[in-house]
């Protein structure tokens, strides 16, 4: 999302920084046998004119985006991909407004999701962001022990020298800079066995990654990240106004349409509210 809205959320994501040690360590549920997914609610985004996201094209047209996490389970950890908007958002029962553009709502935590499903977010063992911008990052200080899979360049544009260039403020991710980091330059095969696969797909921020699942009775999906916001937008190959690169982002649509196509897989685009609406949720999960 803007700047703006990432500057805005600063004060929310300071709330939330507190939640690990308010956490008792549980334990873990056994291993799973095979790779499952479970689809978490993190909020949604009401986006007052969403023309911004496709620059000339439905213009001062309202559109209800959703925001959505993930926790993934595999024979060998856990990974938890994407942690959505701040926790604390859900003590506000109507959401909240940021700036004219945007309302934010969330219906439930992250936190509570992950507890219901009998997890314990000190014991997941992989962290995967897709990318630094507020809507993705909100609750990072609930996985403070989780070893961190990011883009070299998303890394670098959260904690180097042209942080605020960026937009990012580590301030508001305090916790984030002591986690574990494994920093990637391309695809990284996260438990080695081709079945959870984290795709680099530069454009929308320095360092933007998408991830693929190899699902065992569903078949193959991508997690989108915001390679695109919502089906019309990917269809049409539509750049946000925002985004860090034009040319970039286009060329990795375009490649992950090729590699859907050739691996035969869907993509889940993780803020469509209607596609969503269709993908059961935790606590059921997708094998
Ligand atoms: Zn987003």
């Amino acid at each position: 999302m803007t700047r703006t809205l990432r500057a805005l959320g600063a004060s929310l994501v300071l709330a939330t920084v507190a939640a690990p040690a308010a956490l008792a360590a549980s334990a873990a549920p056994a291993p799973v046998k095979s790779l499952r997914v479970y689809v978490l609610d993190c909020g949604t985004i009401d986006v007052a004119d969403i023309s911004q996201f496709s620059p000339g094209v439905n213009v001062g047209k309202h559109k209800k985006l959703t925001d959505t996490c993930y926790l993934i389970a595999h024979p060998k950890g856990t990974l938890v991909w994407d942690t959505g908007l701040p926790d604390a958002l859900a003590e506000k029962k109507d959401g909240m407004d940021m700036g004219k553009s945007y309302h934010l709502k969330r219906d439930r935590t992250l936190a509570s999701q992950i507890k219901a499903i009998g997890y314990d977010p000190l014991q997941v063992t992989y962290l995967g962001i897709s990318h630094m911008h507020f809507d993705h990052i909100g609750n990072v200080g609930l996985f403070p022990k989780s070893t961190l899979l990011m883009q070299k360049e998303e890394y670098a544009s959260a904690f180097g020298p042209d942080a605020a260039k960026y937009g990012n403020d580590p301030k508001t991710y305090p916790t984030l800079k002591d986690n574990p980091v494994q920093e990637l330059t391309g695809d990284h095969d996260v438990f080695g066995d081709g079945s959870v696969v984290i795709k680099r797909a530069i454009g929308h921020t320095p360092g933007h990654q998408s991830l693929f699942l190899k699902l065992p009775k569903t078949g193959n999906v991508v997690l989108s990240g915001d390679l695109a916001h919502f089906t019309e937008n990917w269809a049409n190959r539509r750049v946000p106004s925002f985004n860090y690169d034009k040319e970039l982002s286009v060329k990795a649509m375009n490649e992950m349409g090729d590699f859907l196509k050739a691996n035969k897989a869907v993509l889940w685009i993780q803020h469509d509210y209607e596609q969503n609406a269709q993908i059961k949720h935790a606590p059921a999960f997708i094998e």
